[in-house]
């Protein structure tokens, strides 16, 4: 089996890589610039004694995402799983939002997304099966201050979601989200810590989700167990949207 996870140097991503790797993938390692950490998430996967590929490509590109696609088929063959993952966060209540923020959000959080989604689904198409996982947000549902952008993108990754699973059922390939509330990856360290025990005493749990808690939910929603599951968005954030 083979995956392509985008964004997987770190965070989720690299939680997501790691676990699917020991449920026995070839992983895809996809980032944008940090080439010795995703180098570092590959020769983990290498020591499990799976096969690694690092592949540098910002997923805003297409001829990047493109030529990324084929790299991966013709090094590790037609991916069964895409985990589109790479993300930015950048809040900003609406005065303080500039057009270059906007776009980046729009183009990584969305844009991205639609790329990788096309690039994968031509190719799983002629294996008339796979499975689309898309990273939203627990922001997608809430209405988080200075997330406006934020939870605009995310929100269109559950609509998206939705679409694209009615569109590619007839091809055997099954689409669907993952909101997560608050995970500890480096996306939290920009958080005020004030900030952070204000949110904390808003999750039931009383405590933020970790990395591998999301990966185990990809490796779930990749499995053939959860076959008839397409076109869901599956909140995991201990509470906090209830
Ligand atoms: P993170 O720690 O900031 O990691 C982001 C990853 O995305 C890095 O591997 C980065 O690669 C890659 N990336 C960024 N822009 C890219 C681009 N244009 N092309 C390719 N790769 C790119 O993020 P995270 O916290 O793990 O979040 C991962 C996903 O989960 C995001 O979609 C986020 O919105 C979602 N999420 C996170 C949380 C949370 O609390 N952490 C909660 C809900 C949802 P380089 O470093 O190599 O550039």
């Amino acid at each position: 089996m083979i995956a392509i996870v985008t964004g997987a140097s770190r965070g989720i991503g690299k939680a997501c890589a790691l676990k699917l790797a020991e449920d026995g993938y070839d992983i895809a390692v996809n980032y944008r610039s940090n080439d010795e950490e995703a180098q570092k998430t590959a020769d983990e996967i290498i020591a499990m004694g799976r096969r690694a590929l690092c592949c540098k490509a910002d997923v805003c590109d297409r001829e990047q995402v493109v030529r990324m696609v084929d790299e991966v088929c013709g090094e590790l063959g037609i991916p069964d799983l895409l985990v589109n993952n790479a993300g930015v966060v950048d809040d900003r209540y609406l005065l303080m939002l500039t057009e270059e923020s906007l776009d980046r959000s729009l183009d990584i959080n969305i844009k991205g997304y639609f790329l990788c989604a096309q690039s994968v689904a031509l190719k799983m198409m002629r294996n008339k099966k796979g499975v689309i996982i898309n990273m939203s947000s627990v922001s997608s549902l809430l209405a988080l201050e200075g997330q406006s952008v934020y939870s605009a993108t995310k929100g269109a990754v559950n609509s998206m979601t939705a679409t694209l699973a009615k569109e590619l059922a007839r091809y055997g390939i099954r689409v669907n989200a993952i909101a997560p509330g608050f995970i500890e990856t480096e996306m939290l360290e920009h958080i005020p810590e004030a900030k952070k025990d204000e949110y904390l005493k808003n999750i039931p749990q009383k405590r933020f989700g970790k990395p591998e808690e999301v990966a185990n939910l990809v490796c779930a929603l990749a499995s053939d167990r959860l076959s008839y599951i397409t076109g869901q968005t599956i909140v995991l954030d201990g509470g906090l949207s209830l």
